[in-house]
């Protein structure tokens, strides 16, 4: 204790920092997810060692971050209740750079020589150090959550030099201040976030802005959902769908979540989990709740009644608005079911409920016989288009659009002009299965409905037809051959350019193994 010491920092950080004072980098508010990435860092860090049963100072239960502005005395403060720094930390990791992506960033600057910084300082981020890129002054307050920790107050210009002092009355984790060069005050003005703005005030060019810095992203967002409600729980959601496919990497379950989770503006969690369902984990943006208490803790956002609550509002309002999309901009949402329709597909199967499922199934949309190449059709729609008659929804899981319209299975169906779905994924038919009906419409396959057809023959009288006795002969060696291979042979009127089709019960997809199976007839 004392005065302050003064410390050199590291001659390369020296000329990381006096990159970063000068950068005239336009994206400068990358420093505020820096700093709220370092402070979620260090709660993760201090939950970690709780576990581990580590003993600290005060419990997990007031993990937040918390960020203050304030206009008159130009600063943007972060505080964070994590882990905290002793002054050998505060030395070691505020000193020097030890941190890879400011490593390579230096070394990418020697190697192309310093002429254009700003270029590839995007690319790197430089972590703590971006806060000089805003502030004429920062100082960090810090105390360790470890046992008998005392504070410090580590300040510096950025200017080569820092000083360190030990400090009264530092909380435990760590308080940055940031002390506004006079062009970047606009970081002190009270910044609604967006998310608590009127939809109507916000641009897209701020949702832009807004979804790259939420989701760490760099293309655009295809549909925005920006919306209120106050029941039957408080929310405020931004939540984006991303203009570029899916990867390999989206589609693992495992995938971490790109929400972060809000309560009156202090962020409970980045990266939350269970706020939105599995299948909608493409999604990017933030969701704000009044009710979230501030102390949830990990365990009660894995599973608690609130949570469930706000996950089903969530994925009801995500539903109906996707559900408008395919009916007011079917274009662009015909390309995004191209996109991301399996991970409609995937919602359907992991459902428990049939409503659920059948909320979901509104967003498949499927080729159709009625309709040209190109152009796709909604539950919904088939069942307006239905003829009064017709009780149930047909598909046909085939390879392709040319397969299916010159199949035998088909082939009645079209006679009466009946509308077909066809379906080309394998595992759209196991989704079309699990479904089973529709708006009380049950969903059967066409092969199903050829097996179920009571329709009979009109032996002799038809011309060309074999006479009753010469069928009943053929279906009689048909069944001796086929014994224990089939379950029944069946005269039927449904064909007429084919001689005859094996169907299965369900699962035309399975095909391809009868076929193998039919190969050894004599
Ligand atoms: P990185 O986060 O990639 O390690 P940074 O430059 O962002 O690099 O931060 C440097 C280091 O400073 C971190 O690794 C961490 O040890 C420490 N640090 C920064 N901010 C905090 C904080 N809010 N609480 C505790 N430690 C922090
Ligand atoms: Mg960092």
């Amino acid at each position: 204790s004392g005065d302050p010491q003064s410390y050199e920092f590291q001659a390369e950080t020296r000329m990381l920092l006096d990159i970063v004072a000068k950068s005239l980098y336009s994206e400068k508010e990358v420093f505020i997810r820096e700093l709220i990435s370092n402070a979620s860092d260090a709660i993760e860090k201090a939950r970690y060692l709780a576990l581990q049963g580590t003993q600290m100072d005060s419990s997990e239960a007031d993990m937040k971050i918390h960020i203050t502005t304030d206009k008159y005395d130009k600063t943007f403060t972060i505080q964070d209740s994590g882990l905290g720094m002793t002054k050998e930390e505060l030395i070691e990791n505020l000193g020097t750079i030890a941190r890879s992506g400011s490593k390579m960033f230096i070394k990418e600057l020697q190697e192309a020589g310093t002429t254009d910084p700003q270029s590839i300082i995007g690319q790197f981020g430089v972590g703590f150090y971006s806060a000089f890129m805003v502030a004429e002054k920062v100082e960090v307050y810090s105390r360790s959550r470890l046992p008998n920790s005392v504070g410090f107050c580590w300040a510096s210009d950025g200017c080569g030099k820092y000083t360190i002092e030990e400090c009264e009355g530092v909380e435990p984790g760590t308080k940055i201040v940031c002390h506004l060069k006079i062009a970047d005050r606009e970081y002190a003005d009270e910044q609604t976030p967006l998310w608590l703005m009127d939809p109507k005030e916000v641009s897209p060019e701020q949702h832009d802005e807004f979804y790259r810095f939420v989701g760490s992203a760099y293309d655009k967002p295809r549909f925005v959902l920006h919306y209120r409600t106050d029941a039957p729980i408080d929310l405020r959601c931004v939540l984006y769908v991303p203009e570029g496919k899916p990867g390999l990497f989206d589609l693992n379950r495992e995938k971490d979540s790109s929400v972060s989770l809000y309560c009156r503006r202090v962020l409970i969690m980045n990266k939350a989990e269970n706020v939105l369902p599995k299948w909608l984990r493409f999604m990017k943006g933030v969701v704000d709740s009044e009710d979230i208490p501030l102390n949830l803790s990990r365990e009660l956002l894995q599973d608690s009644a609130l949570i469930r609550k706000l996950r089903t509002v969530i994925q009801n309002r995500v539903i109906r608005f996707l559900f408008d999309k395919s009916r007011k901009d079917t274009e662009n949402y015909n390309k995004f079911f191209t996109d991301y329709g399996i991970f409609i597909k995937e919602g359907i199967l992991s459902a428990q409920e049939q409503l659920e499922k059948e909320e979901m199934a509104k967003l498949l949309m499927y080729d159709s016989s009625a309709k040209p190449v190109g152009e796709k059709v909604t539950l919904p729609e088939y069942i307006s288009r239905m003829q009064d008659d017709q009780k149930d929804i047909y598909y046909l899981a085939t390879p392709s659009r040319e397969l299916a319209e010159s199949s035998p299975y088909f082939e009645a169906l079209k006679k009466k002009n009946v509308e077909v779905l066809f379906c080309y994924e394998p595992y759209d038919e196991v989704v079309l299965m699990q479904l089973r009906e529709f708006t009380d419409r049950k969903i059967i396959s066409v092969e199903k409905q050829m097996r179920q057809s009571k329709e009979s023959v009109d032996f002799d009288t038809s011309e060309g037809s074999l006479r009753r006795s010469e069928a009943n002969e053929l279906m009689d060696w048909l069944k001796t051959v086929l014994a224990g291979r089939c379950w029944s042979v069946k005269a039927t009127p449904s064909l007429e350019s084919h001689p005859c089709v094996v169907t299965v019960e369900e699962m035309g997809a399975a095909r391809h193994f009868v076929r193998t199976q039919f190969s050894q007839i004599p």
